[in-house]
């Protein structure tokens, strides 16, 4: 089961994943109220980020003083973010964020696959362009791109870190996968 937050800061959306034994994985991590809703008796056993822009990692530090054993999953371009105001993005918006739980940090990149519970693990693959710390994760039939592909709308390539090239071969590696794939992209559209 795979729901959807839609998320006060530029729509980004967060996914929370049933490991259907108690507990649940987000995909990033915005606004923290609403996925507590959602949760009810579940606890959060982690996040796999799919880039390190401040839109996606905002609730971090609420969520990990929620469930402080939260692990957080993401490539060494996305620790340096989340550690950086300024490679977040943060530092331009009304609240820098730097996350304030760097021993949760687990590093991951291409090809790897985490373990989400006895029966269900996510392939980690690296989709970079967007930004450096782009990474989208497979769970069975369900992918997440983050902003590396989000249908109806131009991936993002002017800001700092970002790589045309890489992204235009991610997006092409990506859009071969989805038609055997339920996609959940980065933002609502
Ligand atoms: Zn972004």
């Amino acid at each position: 089961m795979i729901e959807r937050v839609v998320n006060t800061v530029f729509t980004s959306c967060s996914y929370l994943i049933d490991d259907g034994d108690g507990g649940v994985w987000m995909v990033d991590c915005g606004d923290v109220e609403p996925v507590v809703e959602l949760l009810r008796c579940r606890v959060v056993r982690g996040v796999l980020l799919t880039h390190g822009h401040f839109d996606h990692i905002y609730g971090l530090n609420e969520l990990c003083k929620l469930f402080p054993n939260a692990l957080v999953y993401t490539n060494a371009a996305g620790r340096d973010a989340l550690l950086d105001a300024k490679l977040n993005l943060s530092k331009y918006h009304e609240t820098p964020f730097v996350f304030n739980h760097p021993q949760n940090i687990r590093l991951s990149d291409e090809g790897e696959r985490i373990t989400l519970s006895e029966s269900m693990t996510a392939e980690v693959l690296a989709t970079p362009g967007h930004n450096p710390s782009c990474l989208t994760y497979m769970v069975g039939s369900d992918l997440f791109t983050g902003d590396a592909y989000i249908p109806g709308s131009k991936v993002v390539t002017n800001l700092p870190g970002s790589d045309k090239h890489a992204a235009a071969s991610s997006l092409t590696r990506l859009i071969a996968l989805v038609p055997t794939k339920t996609l959940h992209p980065g933002h609502f559209v």
